[in-house]
């Protein structure tokens, strides 16, 4: 599977850069604007992009967009929690809402620390990255 074979971050980061450029376009009505802006989203997505590939760079052989995830590797599981802000509406007396207030709360996760193994394609070098993710618990 194609989708398999690309990392998450790499992904991500593609996808961000081409919203980002979308949105720069629209929001500029200008015609005689729209290719300088065209250029500042592009070279916005090539930055997106660079951080992407040192992300996705062998260590074996320096070449980046090859690596594809092998394994991965569960180290271990614990409950954290986290501050979190949460906003709920206010509504007057009739029903109608009014505005709203914001208040902190302690909000539990589970984080899960992975070991991430990459082969790359190029070079067949095996390398492994660890990460956590975080999940409500
Ligand atoms: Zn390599």
């Amino acid at each position: 599977m194609l989708v398999a074979m690309l990392s998450p971050s790499t992904l991500a980061a593609v996808a961000a850069g081409v919203a980002a450029l979308l949105v720069y376009e629209r929001v500029d009505g200008d015609q005689g604007l729209l290719a300088s802006r065209l250029l500042g989203g592009l070279a916005i997505l090539l930055l997106i992009v660079a951080i992407a590939g040192a992300r996705t760079r062998c260590p074996g052989c320096g070449v980046r967009f090859r690596r594809k995830l092998t394994r991965t590797e569960t180290l271990g599981e614990r409950d954290i929690t986290k501050r979190e802000k949460v906003s709920q509406s206010v509504y007057d007396s009739s029903g109608k809402l009014s505005g709203s207030t914001s208040h902190w709360e302690s909000v539990s996760y589970t984080r899960t620390e992975s070991r991430y193994h990459y082969q790359c394609k190029t070079c067949s070098h095996v390398w492994s990255v660890t990460g956590v993710s975080d999940r409500r618990a």
